[in-house]
């Protein structure tokens, strides 16, 4: 019944948004029944036993094409499944489809995809952000109960701001990467976009495992999540960063961020506001490191192993160059360029390697603050959702508008989004709570508490 409903939705409003690259209502319906045997015969139980699931396009599923939203991987067809997909299999979900995002994750719009724009349910005149703008999208039109999203540099959590969605990005390490398409390694992880928090908790404790197929997995004895639905935030020591409400800070935005905060005031949570100046180093240290993961991972998309290869070439270097030029659009091109030139021999030290260093500067900045607070709370994005093609002629502004999310990357920590509000024009708000490593049960309580 749960798939029926969400596929007699997608009948309804697929057309309109278009958070979906990929779907099968056949295999998806036969999937369901199949799990309904299961759970009539008890032999499957517990709480995602049945439940619609859409799955961002970067998730290897095994025998379902998964594109990354880019022509160079149209007609990809994995082998196997990622583990994050295995785990929610386990536990009786059941996949619609794969979601439309930014092509190999690069932008903050869900446009630069090859398979054409979604648009944001709380108003198709708007982008739902990205790059799992599609998950977000997916969760918010009532498409899928809940979505896997991944997040390396805020993928999650501002699309889950911009449609007024509930998105996790855990620490580094607790979901394994087995079968996400990488883009930059060191800072990518997947995690949930749902309806509430109690949603949240439950998905990620089904997908935290340690996982020996991810050499950056880590074993974590803490995942029992849900134990943190609590509703009390008394002694909570909550950090404002003062930083993350300066110039460029949407006014709307502010206000519905602080009153959220003054909501956890009045249930007991101790506020204060703090300095964390690093921050303003934030987008060139991502944007350098980031492409120059990018630059290395997607080497292997030469028309050989994967997907596209292009039609007419001279010889192996002629095919590779042709493959590549035609197979992956602007931005990805752009990527791998900087990331090239920052990985080059005479500029590596300058910047690769500076990169480095400022990105362990501010981890250190991150650690002294949570020697103080127990979560940091401030705004998702400077804005509320941009208008559709109004962001993609200037990449640096694109860039800039990650300013409160990739640090929590940087630093390996914890993040998440909750609704607190609209703006003027009735988009909806999210705030950002950020903790430290491993402790994203403070993340969940604080959250709960102001839900
Ligand atoms: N907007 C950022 C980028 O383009 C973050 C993307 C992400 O988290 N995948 O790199």
């Amino acid at each position: 019944e749960a798939m029926k409903a969400v596929l007699e939705q997608i009948e309804k409003t697929e057309e309109t948004y278009h958070c979906y690259i990929t779907i099968d209502k056949e295999k998806a319906m036969q999937a369901a029944k199949e799990v309904q045997e299961k759970i009539e015969a008890g032999t499957l139980t517990g709480p995602l036993a049945g439940v619609p699931v859409a799955i961002k396009d970067n998730l290897c599923t095994k025998g379902v094409v998964t594109t990354c939203a880019s022509k160079i991987l149209e007609n990809f067809v994995p082998q196997y499944d990622a583990e994050a997909v295995v785990k929610l299999q386990e536990a009786g979900a059941v996949m619609i489809g794969k979601t439309n995002m930014d092509e190999f994750a690069m932008g903050s719009t869900t446009e630069t995809s090859a398979y054409g724009v979604t648009k944001n349910p709380r108003n198709p005149e708007h982008v739902p952000g990205g790059s799992s703008g599609g998950s977000a999208a997916a969760v918010a039109a009532d498409e899928c109960f809940f979505a896997l999203g991944s997040d390396t540099g805020g993928s999650i959590r501002q699309p889950a701001s911009y449609c007024g969605v509930v998105g996790m990005k855990p620490t580094y390490g607790t979901v394994s990467r087995y079968g996400l398409v990488a883009y930059g390694s060191s800072l990518d992880q997947i995690g949930p976009l749902c309806k509430d928090v109690t949603d949240c908790a439950t998905i990620m404790e089904i997908i935290a495992s340690h996982d020996l197929k991810d050499s950056t997995s880590v074993e974590r004895k803490d995942t029992d999540f849900t134990s943190a639905l609590v509703d009390d935030v008394k002694g909570m020591r909550i950090g404002i960063p003062k930083d993350y409400f300066g110039e460029g800070l949407d006014p709307d935005v502010k206000a519905s961020v602080l009153n959220a905060v003054e909501v956890l005031k009045a249930k007991g949570a101790i506020v204060e506001e703090f300095d964390l100046s690093l921050v303003e180093y934030a987008i060139p240290t991502y944007y350098t490191i980031a492409a120059a993961e990018a630059s290395s991972n997607l080497e292997r998309f030469d028309g050989v192993k994967y997907g596209y290869r292009a039609k007419d070439y001279e010889g192996l270097h002629n095919m590779y160059k042709k493959t590549r030029s035609e197979g992956f659009g602007p931005e990805v091109k752009r990527r791998i360029m900087l990331g090239s030139f920052v990985l080059s021999s005479g500029y590596y030290d300058a910047y690769y390697l500076k990169a480095l260093r400022v990105k362990a500067l501010i981890k250190k900045a991150f650690d002294e603050a949570f020697a103080k607070y127990d979560v940091i709370i401030g705004p998702a994005a400077p804005t509320t959702a941009p208008k559709l093609g109004s962001s993609l002629s200037d990449p640096i502004k694109m860039y800039l508008s990650d300013i409160y999310t990739i640090s929590v990357n940087l630093a390996g920590l914890p993040g998440m989004t909750v609704p607190c509000g609209t703006d003027k024009n009735g988009l909806p708000v999210g705030m950002q709570l950020i903790g430290n490593c491993f402790e994203e049960k403070k993340l969940i309580q604080t959250a709960y508490t102001y839900e």
